[in-house]
């Protein structure tokens, strides 16, 4: 790749799921990657197969303490996503989007580079507002077991629009709605990973509530699209913008999809609804049509074919199987 256009990228959080495709997209297109991680819910054989491309980095590192590096541009993934995940240390989630904010935005105002946060549909909370737009602030518990995550990215997108504001940045904020592929953490307890290793072991799929409860989910390959753009385009919104497959659907009818996609004989088993679950959550992505020409292309059903095909290969290597039991994967927070 010409100097000219040859990036030198930071990505946070690079060995979770999203960011390992990020990194992996980014280092396809010739640019310099580093992909900081503290390993937390990531895990170094996400990016195993890029270590060997001179183009390359991987960093151990946990961002709620500086990091003093030369970027163009800065991705920050940084943080755990499921609810079991982030509920396992709440302060540390807190501290991760908080401080992490600071970390990176302070970085890329002493190098003036281009930073693009991950958000979260979670800043919307049990959203009173449906679809959600961009302009409705959300209706989050600010003390609930949820709130470190939905208060502590809702904190961030305040730092970002405050270093915009107060000293010129280019940041950019992705709203991220509940995305799925391959590489999710098969024990991660976010619903489609539970349902499909459930579908595979034949054993009950989990349905928390009476699965009335909603969501979109949109498949890894058009999110990375997304995020790529936003950070590509020229003219970027000065606010949040939405990023998610508006395709919305009950979690029971979800559990029927996986169960009839991986053609297993599970049954379906009710469990108490966690707390402050969102009832309904569905993004308007007018903004990402319309700014960024974003839209996404990989129906339901395609993308739990490519997710059940990873699982199935992943559960018939009881290598990696017997790996994946050994990591440090947090225990259900109290109340799931
Ligand atoms: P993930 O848990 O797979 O990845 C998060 C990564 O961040 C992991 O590799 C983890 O080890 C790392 N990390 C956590 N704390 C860290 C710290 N203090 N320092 C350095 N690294 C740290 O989750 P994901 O699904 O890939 O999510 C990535 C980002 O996208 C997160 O910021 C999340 O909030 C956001 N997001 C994801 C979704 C989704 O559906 N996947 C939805 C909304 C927002
Ligand atoms: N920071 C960093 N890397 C850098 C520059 C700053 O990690 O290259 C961190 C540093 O810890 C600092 C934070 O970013 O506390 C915020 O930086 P900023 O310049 O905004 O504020 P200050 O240094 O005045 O606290
Ligand atoms: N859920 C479920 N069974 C599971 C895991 C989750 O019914 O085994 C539900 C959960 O209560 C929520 C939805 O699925 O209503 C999505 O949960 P997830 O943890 O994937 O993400 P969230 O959108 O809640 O952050």
């Amino acid at each position: 790749m010409k100097e000219l256009i040859r990036k030198r990228i930071l990505v946070t959080g690079g060995a979770g799921f999203l960011g390992s495709h990020l990194c992996e997209r980014l280092v396809m297109q010739g640019h310099d990657v580093l992909c900081v991680d503290n390993f937390y819910t990531g895990s170094k054989r996400n990016v195993a197969h890029l270590l060997d491309n001179a183009n390359f980095e991987l960093m151990r590192h946990d961002v709620t303490f500086p990091l003093y590096v030369e970027v163009d541009e800065i991705y920050n993934l940084a943080c755990p996503a499921s609810p079991v995940h982030y509920q396992h240390d709440p302060v540390q989630t807190t501290k991760t989007s908080v401080h992490g904010a600071i970390n990176m935005l302070g970085l890329a105002k002493r190098v003036r580079a281009k930073l693009l946060q991950a958000s979260t549909s979670e800043v919307y909370g049990d959203a009173r507002s449906h679809p959600q737009t961009e302009d409705y602030w959300g209706h989050v518990n600010p003390i609930g077991p949820r709130s470190c995550y939905d208060e502590g990215k809702r904190c961030a997108e305040t730092l970002c629009m405050d270093y915009l504001r107060q000293h010129g940045l280019d940041v950019r904020i992705v709203r991220i709605f509940n995305t799925f592929g391959p590489r999710m953490h098969p024990r991660d307890g976010r619903v489609i990973s539970n349902f499909v290793m459930q579908a595979l072991a034949g054993e009950p799929l989990t349905v928390y509530g009476d699965g009335s409860q909603t969501r979109c989910f949109c498949y890894v390959d058009d999110l990375i699209d997304g995020l790529m753009r936003m950070m590509a385009c020229a003219t970027p919104p000065t606010g949040p913008v939405n990023m998610g497959n508006p395709e919305e659907i009950s979690m029971l009818d979800t559990a029927r999809r996986v169960i009839a996609q991986a053609g297993s004989k599970s049954t379906i088993a009710f469990a108490p609804l966690p707390v402050d679950d969102p009832c309904r959550r569905c993004p308007s992505i007018e903004r990402a049509r319309t700014l960024l020409g974003w839209t996404p292309h990989t129906s339901l059903d395609a993308g739990l074919d490519a997710t059940i095909a990873y699982f199935r290969r992943l559960v018939a290597n009881r290598a990696d199987a017997a790996n994946m039991q050994a990591e440090r994967v947090p225990a259900p927070a109290a109340g799931f």
